[in-house]
């Protein structure tokens, strides 16, 4: 969703509360396709600061949907969605930060709702994403998912230059 920021920069120290929606569903992440599944209501919260700042927080929980990095299945999970963001306007408008350039949430004279939450997913996104802690992955000998099948497969791999100094140590065990 987008709120103008219109009506609130006229209203020093006043505060608007608007009722929250994501309109993405889809996004990807290091090269892997994620799919947000719920999101918690919740209320953004835009507050000026006298008549030069204003102020943009909303916090839910976002589910999403994606795959286990080892064994592929479908894993859900829940990140936190924490925005709490201070700019400065002048006339209606954002004022660009002169430092760090435009703010990819502001679009005109408006904030963009769907570009916090995507960020914040971002920020909170976790490093390893498994269907359980232990999950034993996909065989790389047969392809089979082994939390499900014991495929019993040996697929001890070796470091190439391990294996050639195995080689190394077997013909000089079959030269004794
Ligand atoms: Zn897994
Ligand atoms: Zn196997």
């Amino acid at each position: 969703m987008k709120i103008s920021i219109k009506d609130i920069t006229s209203l020093p120290d006043q505060s608007k509360k608007f009722s929250g929606t994501c309109d993405v569903q889809e996004f990807s992440y290091l090269g892997s396709s994620f799919s947000i599944n719920h999101i918690e209501p919740f209320d953004v919260v835009l507050s000026m600061i006298g008549t030069g700042k204003l102020h943009i927080a909303f916090s839910t929980k976002a589910t999403i949907v994606g795959a286990c990095d080892r064994c592929l299945s479908e894993v859900s999970f829940e990140v936190p969605v924490v925005a709490d963001e201070t700019v400065q306007v002048s006339e209606g408008q954002v004022v660009t930060d002169d430092d760090i350039g435009p703010y990819p949430f502001v679009d005109g004279e408006e904030i963009d709702v769907d570009e916090l939450i995507l960020n914040e997913i971002l920020v909170n996104f976790p490093a390893k994403i498994l269907c359980q802690d232990d999950c034993k992955g996909i065989c790389p000998v047969c392809g089979k998912n082994r939390n499900i099948v014991d495929c019993g497969c040996d697929d001890t791999v070796l470091d190439p230059r391990m294996a050639q100094f195995l080689d190394v140590f077997n013909s000089v065990k079959e030269v004794k």
